[in-house]
């Protein structure tokens, strides 16, 4: 049962009692159980023959490449990003159904912060040709914290920067440490976000819509999946942005000193 209601006060401001609504939403909450459950089976259901299908066009394409048949290793590369990219789309989903199932596994240890972020930039730099990916690395010291799940965070924030940036030919990278926090921030000169929907873009499935949007794939997760990650491991996650010049997202975590 859920319930809405309001105190009601008399004119002397003397409070009468409460008049409200109540509503059994027994159905609704089965309804939305099942749907979770049912995410969560069909993205562990695909991950299997993905997965398959992923090893059988690696080994084609190390066999075209030792053959030196460059178009046919070249058509097998794209293949295979597309590949990467189902990959990590149900990997969305099965984490969204974890999150709201509190199944979301933290394994935190010691993290070289900057060492991370160098790693990643370098994987990610090899996904773009138009963009450098700068980065402007301070002494960040060591966080406490699940290296994939933050390594995650860091892969969606750039990922994001560059995808809509389509016109910039650059995205900077900053690590800092600020007020005995580790400070990551991203920085893009794309498309930007309007006041209002800036901190709607963290909230599950959402996606700004209208016409410049259309043309950027997405499930509207990425962001939902960082900052429960973020919000998980004690830190912080925001974003500033002017529409039509860029933005910078950044997040926060406790040092451990
Ligand atoms: P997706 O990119 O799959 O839609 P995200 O959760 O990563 O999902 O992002 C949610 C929405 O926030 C995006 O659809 C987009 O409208 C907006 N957004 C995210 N990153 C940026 C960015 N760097 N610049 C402009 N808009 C962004």
């Amino acid at each position: 049962i859920a319930c809405t209601g309001n105190p009601q006060y008399n004119a002397d401001g003397i409070f009468k009692g409460y008049i409200g609504a109540c509503v059994d939403i027994t159905e609704q909450k089965q309804l939305q159980q099942q749907k979770d459950e049912f995410i969560g089976v069909a993205s562990h259901e695909l991950k299997t023959p993905v997965t398959s299908v992923k090893a059988y066009a690696q080994v084609l394409q190390a066999i075209f490449n030792r053959e030196g048949d460059e178009k046919k290793a070249a058509m097998l590369g794209k293949m295979n990003s597309q590949i990467d990219r189902l990959t990590s789309l149900i990997g969305d989903l099965l984490d969204v159904t974890k999150i709201q199932s509190g199944r979301l596994q933290f394994n935190d240890d010691y993290i070289d912060f900057n060492k991370l972020i160098t790693e990643l930039t370098e994987d990610l730099q090899r996904t773009t040709t138009k963009h450098q990916i700068i980065t402007e690395l301070h002494p960040t010291g060591i966080a406490y914290a699940d290296k994939d799940r933050i390594g995650q965070v860091i892969t969606n924030l750039i990922s994001n920067a560059i995808k809509y940036s389509p016109n910039a030919n650059k995205v900077i990278v900053n690590t800092s440490i600020e007020n005995n926090e580790i400070l990551l921030c991203v920085q893009d000169f794309g498309i930007g976000i309007s006041a209002d929907k800036k901190d709607k873009v963290f909230e599950q499935f959402y996606r700004v819509s209208g016409d410049k949007q259309h043309t950027f794939p997405g499930l509207g997760l990425g962001l939902y999946i960082s900052s429960e990650i973020i919000k998980r491991e004690g830190g912080r996650i925001w974003v500033n942005s002017v529409e039509g010049e860029g933005s910078t997202f950044c997040f926060a975590l406790p040092l451990n000193s």
